[in-house]
């Protein structure tokens, strides 16, 4: 009997941009205060109209996890996104660290954020990344307040030590965090070198490192491990023209600005490479398999 080759469909992979401009990033809060914002040179908006052309061309869907403050100012930019046939996800208010917040305090935000994304957008706001990956082993009650307010998923965990960031003993792939609701966390991508798990989903690694080096880790996560990556970049890191900060830390700077010109067309080559898509469609799917967060 001849067997035919089963065609094996790529894995779909989860690709998403996290709305914020050049000067609210984790790394210079201590630089320039939330106060300073209104004054400074806005440039998200030129930047995500280029990143909106470049998936276009690519003829792929992602999401845009959106700052609340982003969204307030640029509400036709919301409504471009979501027209496009992207997701328009939270990324919180003003980039506050979720671990500095009480539950509480977590809840306000995270309502207001969604209440000025809805508004802007006209769709319904049901998923959510933490600025800078800050849901850890301090947060525990992060999950009840985005299940009590009917988020279906969460992107929001690194599970990786990391100077910034990390939950280094969370689950790699998508897990139920709490085992009365349907809620799903799924982390951003970490694949295994050395027996040790290493940052593989963007941000400052996609732009440092060769792409060959990202190359390697998405094939591992979806050949090998038989799952989808998740991927995530910012607006800035394809805008060689930002202003430059002054005053902040040497490995900050470094971090920040390394190879911005080269990022359009790395990013460029990655959309091409590998099959990609909206992350509420991967979180819906992934809901299926996710194990249960076992503390
Ligand atoms: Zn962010």
């Amino acid at each position: 009997m001849k067997h035919e080759p089963i065609s094996a469909a790529p894995v779909v992979n989860g690709l998403s941009v996290d709305v914020e401009d050049w000067f609210q990033v984790g790394a210079f809060e201590n630089v320039i205060g939330r106060d300073d914002w209104d004054g400074l040179s806005l440039r998200v908006e030129d930047n995500v109209l280029r990143i909106l052309d470049l998936f276009d061309e690519a003829e792929v869907k992602a999401t845009f996890f959106t700052l609340g403050w982003v969204a307030k100012r640029h509400g036709p930019l919301m409504r471009r996104i979501v027209e496009a046939g992207h997701e328009l996800a939270s990324h919180g208010y003003d980039h506050a660290r979720v671990f500095t917040f009480s539950r509480k305090e977590f809840g306000e935000d995270i309502r207001k954020a969604r209440e000025i994304l809805e508004d802007a957008s006209g769709a319904k706001i049901t998923g959510y990344r933490a600025p800078s990956f800050s849901f850890d082993q301090r947060t525990p009650w992060a999950y009840m307040e985005l299940a009590d307010q009917g988020y279906i998923y969460s992107s929001s965990v690194a599970p990786v030590a990391h100077d910034h960031y990390g939950w280094k003993e969370a689950p790699r792939f998508a897990f139920k965090p709490l085992p009365w609701s349907d809620l799903v966390e799924i982390p951003v991508t970490t694949a295994i070198l050395g027996g040790r798990r290493v940052a593989a989903g963007g941000g400052g690694f996609f732009r440092v490192l060769p792409y060959a080096f990202s190359r390697w880790a998405i094939r591992q996560v979806n050949r090998s491990e038989g799952k989808p990556a998740i991927f995530y970049f910012h607006p800035w890191e394809i805008d060689p023209d930002q202003p430059r900060v002054a005053g902040a830390p040497i490995k900050s700077r470094i971090r920040h600005y390394t190879n911005l010109e080269k990022m359009a067309p790395k990013l460029r080559g990655l959309v091409h490479e590998f099959a990609w898509g909206r992350m509420d469609v991967l979180a819906h799917r992934e809901a299926a398999g996710a194990q249960e967060l076992v503390t």
